[in-house]
């Protein structure tokens, strides 16, 4: 048999959350978040399952290319737009949108001939990443306008910097820069990232960008997916692959850094670092074994991981692990190992296989 760490892909609780971004933000748009190969969970998959929403958005032409050749029809953005002059050829000939962020991507539209590729413009409101400054809008549109090589009308969008955080009066000085610039404009408009959909009705305007939320993970510092109706999509598993029983004081795992504080089984489950699990998880860190929660102890390795079996005296060989998803949320995972939940599913590797269930076809 094959080794039994999976990742288990949950395309119903893909759409469910879909569902759920749709009931907040009833009357927008959805342009799903899909960039990082779907957050990790496949990017052609999940483009495949959430096929009724209105477009997608990644975050470069090599993941729009690998959309379009799987077949996906949709529009799909790239969220941070042409870079080199030869992008255009390739955004024209795979019908992709464009964001425009930067003057620079102006001139080069400017020197491009061809058919008019749709833009979106952003704004910069207060994230200080991408964007143009609020001021500079009517000059930015004027440009665009006067070109052939850009579909109109331009849509306007920005990106929120801290509306994971409802207590932060931060968004809400960025609606107040946007509307401010773009009020009179009769534009398009996008805001909302799955925190802005959630919290923040405020920012739901044409169009919505949820990404974390459709893969059932909480977006918020303060408040759990499952109270946010949202189902985690991604499980990560594997099974225990020897049961040890240790004596008081055997250190465990390397450099000996947790040391038994009694006679107890040890597990041993075949998930590590090589597989996407954190190695900065530390002791403690909650793994369910035949569905109970049981603590991590020493050291994670590359391929296996330790855990305190005290309470779960039955376990043995060949029970079913979960590291993340059903009944354990990967952002308290994130957290143990001081990081979130977006870095844990992007990075699960190569060597772990993938089940997709539930798909419709
Ligand atoms: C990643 C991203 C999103 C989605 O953010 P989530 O927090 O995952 O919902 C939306 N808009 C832009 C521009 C992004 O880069």
């Amino acid at each position: 048999m094959t080794r039994a760490t999976r990742a288990i892909i949950n395309l119903s609780a893909l759409r469910h959350n879909l569902s759920i971004a749709r009931r907040r933000a009833p009357d927008s748009r959805i342009m799903a978040i899909i960039k990082a190969n779907g957050y990790g969970h496949g990017s052609v998959t999940v483009a495949q399952a959430l096929n009724e929403v209105d477009a997608f958005g990644v975050a470069c032409l090599d993941e729009a290319i690998t959309l379009r050749e799987a077949g996906i029809a949709q529009p799909i953005v790239l969220l941070e737009g042409a870079v080199h002059a030869a992008d255009l050829n390739l955004v024209r000939g795979y019908q992709l949108e464009l964001v425009v962020h930067h003057p620079a991507q102006i001139n080069l539209l400017e020197q491009d001939s061809g058919r008019a590729i749709p833009v979106w413009l952003k704004l910069d409101t207060g994230m200080h990443r991408l964007g143009i400054p609020p001021g500079q809008v009517a000059e930015m549109l004027q440009r665009l306008g006067q070109l052939e090589t850009v579909a109109q009308p331009v849509r306007l969008m920005t990106h929120l910097a801290n509306a994971d955080d409802r207590q932060d009066n931060t968004t809400s000085q960025q609606l107040a820069r946007f509307d401010a610039a773009t009020a009179d404009l009769k534009l398009q408009t996008s805001i909302a990232n799955s925190a802005g959909i959630l919290a923040w009705p405020d920012t739901h305007r044409d169009w919505v960008r949820p990404g974390i939320m459709l893969y059932g993970v909480s977006p918020f510092v303060d408040s759990a997916a499952a109270e946010n109706e949202l189902q985690p999509v991604m499980t990560l598993q594997s099974e225990l692959i020897a049961v040890n029983r240790q004596q008081q004081g055997d250190p465990i795992g390397y450099g000996g850094t947790y040391r038994c504080p009694a006679d107890m089984p040890v597990g041993v489950i075949a998930i590590g670092y090589g597989d996407g699990y954190p190695r900065h998880a530390p002791t403690g860190t909650p793994v369910l074994v035949n569905g109970k929660r049981v603590p991590l102890i020493g050291r994670v390795s590359m391929d296996m991981i330790c855990v305190d079996l005290r309470d779960c005296p039955e376990a043995q060989i060949g029970d079913p692990v979960v590291l993340w998803g059903d009944d354990l949320p990967v952002e308290e995972i994130a957290s143990q190992a001081g990081t979130i939940g977006y870095e844990l599913l992007c990075q699960v590797t190569q060597r772990v296989p993938f089940d997709y269930q539930h798909g419709i076809n």
